[in-house]
């Protein structure tokens, strides 16, 4: 397999002659709003969910005032440094990856700096999520394509952001794409996710829309 995705932003990768499950990561398998809530009111801040984004809506607790989209990006960093401290699982999220891995390879594919890599591999390992991941800032439709190549087997994405659902449509056009998104509030902001995506509503429901993809084909 031919990888453009640089050694230091992936595990050990080796495919079998199967379909192929792509699955991000923050807000799919590890819950992200509801812990960086917590993380942001921990450090005397609060996010106020009005709108699918944090920068603007992050507010400071002691005066009310707009907290800094510079501060606020500077409390992301160091939340993803303590992440084994604060990110749970999604629920169902193990054991239904856990079924589809005994029909398909399972890859992790999230847009985090490879800095951040090792500490989010401890903390998949614990809560059973042993498959390989990518970290990566590259756009996500280029790196699916890296991974899966001109390979006939059915390959499936998962993700929360439609800006990642669309890349992927555009590179691998072929891709069951799967719009899955753990924390209900910022779901019902999100724009929609697109033409071409199916939108599961929690992972019981993913696992029988990729299962009835996988019998179709
Ligand atoms: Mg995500």
């Amino acid at each position: 397999m031919t990888m453009l995705i640089p050694d230091a932003e992936h595990d050990d990768l080796h495919l079998g002659e199967r379909p192929l499950i792509v699955c991000d990561i923050d807000e799919v398998v590890l819950e992200f709003v509801s812990p960086f809530m917590a993380y942001l009111d921990h450090n005397g801040h609060e996010l106020r969910a009005t709108s699918f984004r944090l920068h603007g809506n992050v507010f400071n607790r002691a005066d009310g005032s707009e907290t800094p989209g510079e501060t606020v990006s500077e409390m992301l960093e160091a939340f993803f440094e303590a992440q084994d401290n604060w990110q749970t699982p999604v629920k169902e999220a193990a054991d239904s990856l856990a079924r589809l891995s005994v029909r398909a390879d399972v890859v992790f594919l999230t847009a985090m700096p490879p800095r951040h890599r090792e500490v989010r591999r401890r903390l998949l390992s614990r809560h059973g999520f042993d498959y390989p991941m990518i970290a990566t800032e590259q756009p996500k439709g280029p790196a699916v394509l890296a991974l899966h190549g001109e390979r006939q087997h059915p390959v499936v994405f998962i993700d929360d952001i439609f800006v990642n659902l669309q890349s992927v449509r555009k590179h691998v056009p072929d891709t069951l794409l799967v719009n899955l998104m753990a924390n209900d509030t910022f779901r019902a902001l999100a724009p929609h996710p697109g033409d071409g995506v199916d939108i599961a509503c929690d992972w019981p429901h993913a696992e029988d829309i990729i299962k009835t993809h996988f019998d179709g084909r």
